[in-house]
């Protein structure tokens, strides 16, 4: 029986991921299906349970279903017991690991494809959510100078700070409202879902620092607002989150077949695409 894979979500049809990984098996000869599972709201282990018995061998997890894949899972990874959600499941015999590949993802995107080294930077989270809080401890373990957590509900803001303040091994962590963030930063990073209402957190136009990059998880056209944004106020680049997509796609693929696939072809291809698309739109 072929190995069978799927993403959960609700909604999930525009999902991008069965795209990705069919490009990635293609790619690296595997002989994998990938498809997308629509999840009933209080149903997940019930979906789960129908999905192994037709020979799933795993799951990527999207909204809303990352804490309920969370409690599934009978191993977790120390990330996805620091995110304190999963986004990948692995089917092993009787075991359910649970991994969060987000963070990860995100790091790779800016490090590898964007060629942007964290150490020794002073990084703006902005976000307090299940994005921020997976993408801390991958964030921390590149060393940077200082990361400020920047949220519209603060106190979520200080939960964060003080659950990462163990790992922060000489990084300086501060939390607070958008006013106390303090800047210039070097690498601004919008984990809010503020993009997908087409609006901006209320960040100050001054955090920017000379030659700072500006990362809004979102991607796509949803994105123009906060990357316009930051390049009109000093960034001097601006990237959305297609990249970090494909690399929590990649992360979760090696998890689940061992071989890790090349990114930069399968995003140049998904841009291709969006770019296809905005011109189809534009007519
Ligand atoms: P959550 O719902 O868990 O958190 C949302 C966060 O956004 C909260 O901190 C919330 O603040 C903040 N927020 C929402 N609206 C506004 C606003 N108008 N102004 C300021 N802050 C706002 O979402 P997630 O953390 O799961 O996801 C965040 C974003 O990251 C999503 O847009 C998602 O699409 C994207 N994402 C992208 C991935 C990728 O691969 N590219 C992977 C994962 C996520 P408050 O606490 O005050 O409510």
């Amino acid at each position: 029986m072929i190995d069978r894979y799927a993403v959960i979500g609700n909604p999930v049809a525009h999902s991008q991921s069965p795209r990705i990984h069919a490009m990635f098996a293609l790619a690296l000869r595997e002989d994998v299906e990938y498809g997308t599972i629509l999840g009933r709201p209080g149903r997940f282990a019930d979906d789960v349970k129908a999905f192994r018995q037709s020979g799933g061998r795993g799951l990527n997890v999207t909204v809303p279903f990352k804490l309920d894949a969370f409690e599934l899972a009978t191993q977790r990874s120390e990330r996805a017991t620091q995110a304190g959600a999963v986004n990948t499941l692995k089917f092993d015999r009787e075991c359910v690991i649970g991994d969060n590949t987000d963070g990860a993802g995100l790091v790779r995107d800016i490090q590898e494809n964007l060629g942007f080294d964290i150490a020794g930077k002073r990084v703006l989270l902005m976000g307090a959510g299940g994005a921020a809080r997976g993408a801390l401890l991958p964030l921390l373990a590149e060393r940077p100078m200082r990361i400020a957590i920047a949220n519209r509900t603060v106190t979520r803001a200080q939960a964060l700070a003080a659950r990462f303040e163990p790992h922060a091994a000489g990084v300086a962590l501060s939390c607070g409202s958008y006013e106390d963030a303090g800047g210039p930063f070097d690498l601004v990073i919008n984990a809010t879902s503020a993009s997908l209402s087409n609006v901006l957190p209320p960040l100050s136009p001054d955090v920017f620092a000379k030659g700072a990059l500006a990362y809004d998880m979102v991607y796509g056209e949803r994105a123009r607002l906060f990357l316009a944004y930051s390049l009109a106020n000093g960034a001097a680049r601006a990237a959305d989150g297609l990249g970090m997509l494909v690399e929590q796609a990649a992360e979760s693929f090696f998890l689940w077949r061992g071989v890790r696939p090349v990114t930069l072809p399968v995003l140049a291809a998904l841009r291709e695409r969006d770019a296809e698309m905005t011109a189809l739109n534009a007519r």
